[in-house]
């Protein structure tokens, strides 16, 4: 059951962010993880593991300074082995990630994406994966055509960074209409507390999906402006008038 929308409708969005992992698509698989364990390694010589850190909703580079911060790891030469260490994941997801991952598409996403693109509404992705990964799992889902830009990890140290990074790349290329993006113009579509924080931060709408590791009482606690069990609940007339 969806619960009633806090925001009141007003206008149809003019800009949809989308979280990939529990939200475009979900249990994508260990290989991600091992990615970023075979980067660390790989560049500082450093063996770390993903194993205990709560990487729900966390950023890419956030897992990988903690993992190696852990492991004893100064902060100072975490961030200069940065850039390496996002490109040798990106490698290695990208040679040996999963064959397929359509048969792990969220319900109700392709109907949505297809609609959204039907209407011409932008879409963009606002994720703690690294570029290529991120890419990498939309294209083998069967969904990168629906994207063109995204911001990810790397980009900023936050998920609300993020968001930012996106609603302002959307505002430069005249996307928003002119529109300002706190006037529920702009929706953040996630599955974790992190991402209704980040659509907090900006001022813009969260609409929360219980399909990926948090509970619909987590989510809930977080307040955001709509929780659904899943995007098939999701009906557009109810975000705004055309
Ligand atoms: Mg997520």
């Amino acid at each position: 059951m969806a619960s009633p929308a806090l925001a009141p409708p007003n206008s149809f969005p003019s800009l949809f962010l989308f979280d990939i992992d529990g939200t475009l698509l979900r249990g994508a698989g260990p290989q991600h993880r091992e990615a970023l364990e075979y980067a660390a390694a790989r560049v500082l010589g450093v063996s770390a593991t993903t194993e205990g850190i709560p990487v729900h909703g966390m950023l890419d580079t956030g897992i990988v300074t903690e993992m190696l911060k852990r492991e004893g790891v100064a902060q100072a030469r975490i961030r200069r082995a940065m850039p390496e260490i996002i490109r040798s994941a990106e490698r290695r997801y990208v040679r040996s990630g999963p064959d397929s991952l359509t048969g792990k598409v969220c319900p109700g996403v392709p109907d949505l994406l297809a609609q959204l693109q039907l209407r011409g509404v932008p879409m963009l992705l606002v994720t703690g994966n690294f570029p290529r990964i991120g890419w990498r799992k939309l294209e083998l889902a069967g969904l990168r055509h629906y994207f063109t830009h995204g911001a990810f990890a790397g980009m900023s140290a936050t998920r609300g960074g993020l968001a930012r990074i996106a609603i302002r790349h959307a505002r430069e290329r005249g996307w928003l209409n002119g529109a300002p993006a706190n006037a529920g113009s702009v929706v953040l579509i996630g599955d974790a507390p992190a991402d209704i924080l980040a659509a907090r931060g900006n001022r813009i709408r969260s609409i929360a999906v219980c399909t990926g590791i948090s509970t619909r009482e987590e989510l809930e606690a977080h307040r955001p402006h709509l929780l659904i069990d899943s995007l098939v609940e999701l009906r557009l007339a109810d975000l705004g008038a055309n």
